[in-house]
């Protein structure tokens, strides 16, 4: 049933996203300009001045848009790269950085904090890629401790892989990363489209990293999302090729009987996934910057994550440190039945 669902909204979101493009009048000679051009040829198509000009603008709908999005397609202006949010793990480096070659997300997570962060659910390509890279080339002279190694999440602020189908910029990053042997590139995704990448021999400093949940999480609160089972399969897929493959159990949301979900769930995915073939885990419970959660409950108030009980730390709403801490203490002691302590990244 679930699924069935999943592949109408799917549909419906083909059908219905992207019948206009609107287009920084400065990109109109770049490569993915004219790939989107001829991917939706039966777009209406706006030439703008600058993608704030639409993306910014006051009284916005996120939630609207998000049901028929549009595409903007416009250039990155520095800052090109940025220092790792403290809101992830940090894998064990401090060269940590992540870019945004695109600006939100295909699929509509209740727990997003996208939502929160931008004023529009439209979608941001910036097509000036070798901008973005060259900014990376530059820091990798200039790293915090250069004998640590360089890590650079591509699919912070979206999910790339999602789009392949549409712009292929997995691709153009993974073919980026095989020509450095001092870059680590984490491509982070709930996408099951492995095989747009199917053509690619793996590539070892490319991790792909799949956020699984459990069932009952994926249909409350990631149903545009694919199912657990498809994204499961993706994973297979991936290591079956080669590639290093990250497992995100984050967000772990302390639903009721949460134990009893995680722990399950952590049977099924180890039941079906050869745990020896992961690079890592990662784990963390639900947290955003409070300004973009109050921004989220002031707007939109379908979903119960956002009447939850929360603390705050610094600028970050969290569940409470002395439930995280246990909850997630006994989460790690469970997960250390499958994989050894040291490849359990947390974050508390
Ligand atoms: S897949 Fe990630 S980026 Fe996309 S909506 Fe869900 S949480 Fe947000």
């Amino acid at each position: 049933m679930y699924e069935k669902e999943y592949l109408l909204i799917s549909v419906k979101h083909l059908q219905n996203n992207f019948s206009h493009l609107y287009i920084e009048k400065n990109v109109e000679s770049y490569p993915l300009t004219n790939l989107a051009i001829e991917s939706f040829p039966k777009a209406t198509i706006i030439w703008i001045d600058h993608y704030k000009d639409i993306f910014n603008r006051g009284g916005q709908d996120f939630q609207n848009q998000k049901a028929t999005m549009k595409l903007i397609l416009a250039k990155k202006r520095p800052p090109f790269l940025y220092p790792a949010s403290d809101m992830v793990q940090e894998f064990g480096t401090p060269n940590a950085y992540y870019n945004t070659p695109v600006l939100n997300c295909l699929y509509n997570c209740e727990y997003c904090f996208l939502q929160g962060m931008y004023p529009s659910g439209n979608l941001v390509v910036f097509v000036n890629e070798d901008d973005l890279k060259n900014a990376i080339d530059m820091q990798l002279n200039d790293l915090n401790d250069p004998l640590k190694p360089t890590v650079v999440s591509v699919s912070y602020n979206t999910d790339l892989l999602a789009m392949e189908n549409i712009l292929p910029l997995t691709k153009s990053w993974i073919k980026y990363a095989s020509t450095k042997n001092n870059l680590k590139i984490e491509i982070r995704t709930k996408s099951a489209l492995i095989s747009a990448i199917k053509n690619l021999n793996a590539v070892d400093n490319v991790i792909l990293s799949w956020t699984l949940s459990p069932e009952l999480i994926c249909e409350r609160y990631e149903y545009t999302a694919p199912p657990l089972d498809r994204r499961i399969k993706a994973v297979r897929q991936a290591i079956d090729i080669g590639w290093p493959v990250r497992l995100c159990f984050d967000p772990v949301l302390l639903i009721d009987n949460w134990y009893e979900v995680y722990t399950g769930f952590f049977d099924q995915v180890f039941s079906k996934i050869n745990v020896n073939r992961v690079t890592d885990v990662t784990l963390g419970v639900f947290r955003m910057n409070k300004d973009y959660f109050k921004r989220i409950r002031k707007r939109d108030t379908r979903s119960d994550i956002y009447y939850m009980d929360y603390s705050v730390e610094g600028n970050t709403m969290v569940v409470n440190r002395e439930e995280r801490v246990d909850a997630l203490n006994q989460l790690s002691l469970y997960l250390n039945k499958f994989i050894e302590n040291k490849k359990i990244l947390v974050w508390k």
